[in-house]
């Protein structure tokens, strides 16, 4: 593995630093090295066949087009970024039940949790291959993600952020609670992480990872959403420690105020090692789904707040892209990927990384990297 910098830099500049996680356990904690940006894409996350897609207001291959945009503007290309691995069975029933997993081979299951009736008569094994495979590769890509922050302070994974989805079931699109996995095998497999806050700004409410997390003292969620539309789950909004409804038609005047104020605080208050930042574009106005009037500027500065704060405090913060229904979401997307590199909130540089070393709390086969950063 090569260093990220010149050996004379890190002896007069910067502390070096050795970092270990096993790779027997974590097998989707695939290796990169100092070239690949921190950003988690692969072409099989697209979801498209036999036209069916088209009956879902969801624009199935967005994740593509950000890439596109995000390789026009020469940001990255196939090399630079990080290909994630499928999730398994395995990976799978660290969350979900057996029961929740089964019933996926019913694709009339499917065609609800997806809601495209007309899913319900293919062949599962087509729904496999067409629907869910996509899905779980995006999943690996969440849980790869949360694991490349902690190494390089911040990651994006152009897919994921299935939020409607908890351990035992379902719905609104997302088949796999990936967001919850990708915090649970951060648990399990590294140990300066113990405290996580799931930053959920998709229009809609994250009853997936609020049903998993409820009363679970390590997990701080802030939900700010659409009171007034799906799923408006009250059994689990005990869940929520920060929680922000919003009216239909919010604007940016009311929406940005709002999360100045209450993100620093509650960062401030739990100090979490982690964050998800579920970062949905369907509050973008038009949006037929999430019904509030967030411009396309908006979303920009929205995500640039949240990694402002993340930044500044050094605490790792990984994007997932979530929900986003209409066809120009792609570009504000990746425009707002590009802003973040603009503003220098994320850069490929290790040396521009956070202070965490990657300490595995179960090393059975250990992979050694050397990192290097500025002011331990
Ligand atoms: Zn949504």
């Amino acid at each position: 593995m090569k260093c990220a910098c010149a050996l004379t830099d890190c002896v007069f500049n910067k502390i070096c630093f050795v970092f270990t996680y096993s790779t027997q356990q974590c097998h989707l904690y695939v290796e990169t090295n100092a070239n690949q940006w921190p950003i988690v894409y692969s072409d099989d996350y697209n979801i498209g066949f036999l036209g069916l897609e088209r009956l879902h207001p969801f624009d199935s291959g967005k994740w593509g087009k950000v890439f596109q945009h995000l390789k026009e503007a020469k940001m990255v290309n196939e090399d630079s970024v990080v290909v994630p691995r499928e999730a398994t069975q395995e990976d799978l029933l660290v969350v979900h039940t057996s029961d929740y997993l089964d019933s996926l081979r019913w694709s009339a299951n499917v065609a609800m949790i997806c809601e495209v009736p007309p899913v319900a008569l293919l062949p599962n094994f087509i729904v496999q291959r067409k629907v869910l495979k996509p899905m779980r590769i995006q999943t690996g890509g969440s849980i790869l993600a949360a694991k490349l922050a902690v190494e390089r302070g911040w990651a994006i994974n152009i897919g994921g952020g299935f939020h409607h989805c908890s351990g035992s079931k379902g719905g609104g699109f997302c088949a796999y609670a990936d967001i919850t996995l990708a915090i649970k095998f951060l648990f399990k497999h590294i140990d300066v992480v113990s405290k996580a806050m799931i930053i959920d700004l998709d229009a809609h409410q994250g009853n997936g990872h609020e049903a998993d997390f409820d009363k679970d003292e390590q997990v701080f969620i802030m939900d700010v959403y659409n009171a007034y539309i799906y799923p408006r789950d009250m059994k689990v909004k005990s869940a929520i420690k920060k929680n922000i409804e919003l009216w239909h038609g919010t604007d940016d005047k009311t929406y940005l105020p709002l999360l100045r104020k209450h993100i620093p605080e509650a960062l401030d208050n739990f100090k979490p090692d982690i964050i998800a930042y579920n970062a949905g574009t369907d509050v973008l106005e038009g949006d037929p789904l999430g019904n509030l009037s967030i411009t396309p500027q908006g979303i920009i500065e929205r995500d640039q707040i949240v990694f402002q704060e993340a930044r500044k405090r050094n605490i790792p913060i990984f994007m997932l892209t979530s929900g986003g229904y209409q066809r120009r979401t792609a570009r504000i997307i990746a425009d707002s990927i590009l802003n973040l590199q603009k503003e220098g909130l994320i850069s490929c540089n290790y040396s521009d990384s956070g202070p965490r070393g990657n300490r595995c709390k179960s090393d059975n086969k250990q992979t050694t990297y050397n990192t290097f950063h500025h002011n331990l």
